[in-house]
């Protein structure tokens, strides 16, 4: 017989949410299984010896215009307010991305960008946004050529390097999260709320975790303790059955050991880098389109305000998933297309009659999450399991 009421697989947010909602809500005793060594999922950030606060998987920025969600994640944490904006370097200078009234003025002349000014405002209303795949089906012969030079300059060699495919052949959503903004906003995110954990993921979802119902065990891989008899509907776990809940938030395919063919996901190498200067780049996060193999650079200082004689960076390298390789074995990004959606649903249908099984997140769901989309759903889910 197992001790615990609920297992929930991953400690990043989607588990750590749901194992909070077990504990507080309805008492159950919850164990959390985390394959690395630390909490956090994809969110793990540290201090670094600078005293800079570190994003280890990458640069993460809050945002959400969900009420709920701030308001839930706000019992845990205070914020330090921070509203993101990107640079790109764009034909040797540094514009404003996304694409908006500022960017134009600095691509074009005063008078051309003017009139390009008018028809959009005409065609999207003034503070528009609208998804460069839409905009290149503009009927207007002006709307179309800045299209095609914001298409050309911000977003062919961008995609095709983080995705290794081009715009049209990968999900529009993914695209339209980047739209082109018809005002001076050049922040990169719109949203109600934007801020910054003041202690850092880390300790925030340490904090969601903080409970005597909770224990968590690191460095602990749930599949090779995990299975599911698809006979009889049975979770197996610890070659015994479990009666409980099992919460899994990891990847559906590895669950089922790949039975219906490999889910792809796209991976990163990053590459960081501690520098003696005060200051490498002017804001938080510089887009590089158009050279290096890299598609963006991101300095830590700047997310904080944080002062250091050093500066710690990192450059993200796109590369292709690869489970068997330990520097590419990270599946970053689940990549959007019919094919994969059907074999992603294909592992959802395994998962029928399992009736003590949910399974939520950023990889069980195989979709592209937002951190607060992530709670989201999994408050929403929790909610409906009380009904
Ligand atoms: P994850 O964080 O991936 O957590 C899943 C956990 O499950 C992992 O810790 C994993 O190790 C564990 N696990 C998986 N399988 C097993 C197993 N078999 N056994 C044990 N443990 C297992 N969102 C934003 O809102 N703003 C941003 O600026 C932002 N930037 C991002 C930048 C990058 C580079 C990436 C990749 C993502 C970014 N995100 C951002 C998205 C954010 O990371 C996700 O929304 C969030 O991490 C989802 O949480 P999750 O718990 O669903 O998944
Ligand atoms: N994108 C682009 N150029 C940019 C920024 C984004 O082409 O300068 C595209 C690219 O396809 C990218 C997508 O828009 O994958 C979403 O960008 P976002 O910044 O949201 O990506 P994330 O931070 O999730 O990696």
């Amino acid at each position: 017989m197992c001790e615990f009421d609920v297992i929930v697989v991953g400690a990043g947010f989607s588990g750590a949410v749901m194992a909070e909602r077990f504990a507080s809500q309805q008492d159950k005793k919850v164990l959390v299984l985390e394959q690395r060594p630390h909490i956090a999922g994809n969110c793990y950030d540290y201090s670094h010896e600078s005293g800079i606060t570190v994003h280890h998987y990458g640069p993460h920025l809050f945002h959400t215009s969900k009420e709920h969600v701030w308001q839930y994640l706000s019992q845990f944490t205070k914020w330090t307010p921070y509203e993101h904006k990107v640079l790109g370097s764009i034909d040797g200078k540094l514009v404003p991305i996304p694409f908006n009234l500022n960017t134009l003025y600095q691509l074009y002349p005063v008078a051309q960008a003017q009139e390009i000014e008018t028809l959009l405002i005409e065609q999207y209303g003034a503070g528009g946004k609208v998804p460069i795949l839409e905009l290149r089906k503009s009927q207007f012969a002006t709307l179309q050529q800045l299209a095609e030079l914001v298409y050309e300059k911000f977003f062919v060699n961008y995609t095709t390097k983080q995705w290794g495919c081009s715009p049209e052949d990968i999900s529009p959503e993914v695209t339209a999260r980047v739209p082109i903004v018809v005002s001076r906003d050049d922040r990169y995110f719109h949203d109600k709320y934007q801020a910054i954990p003041s202690q850092g993921y880390t300790q925030l979802i340490g904090n969601i975790l903080k409970h005597d119902n909770i224990e968590v065990r690191l460095n602990t891989d749930a599949c090779s303790l995990l299975a599911l008899n698809n006979k009889n509907k049975t979770v197996i776990f610890d070659e015994h059955e479990f009666t409980g809940t099992l919460v899994f938030t990891g990847m559906l395919d590895q669950l089922f050991d790949y039975s219906e063919g490999e889910l792809p996901y796209r991976s990163l190498q990053f590459d960081f880098q501690t520098l003696d200067t005060k200051e490498f780049q002017p804001n938080t996060t510089v887009n590089y389109p158009n050279e290096h193999a890299y598609t963006r650079i991101t300095e830590f200082k700047h997310i904080l305000q944080q002062t250091s004689d050093k500066t710690v960076i990192v450059k993200e390298y796109p590369q292709d998933y690869d489970r068997h390789d330990p520097t590419k074995n990270v599946p970053y990004y689940p990549i959007f297309n019919d094919k994969n959606h059907r074999r992603f649903d294909a592992y959802k249908m395994r998962l029928n009659g399992f009736d003590n099984v949910i399974s939520v997140g950023r990889l069980a769901d195989y979709k592209y999450y937002n951190m607060d989309d992530a709670v989201g759903k999994v408050l929403e889910v929790f909610s409906s399991l009380a009904d």
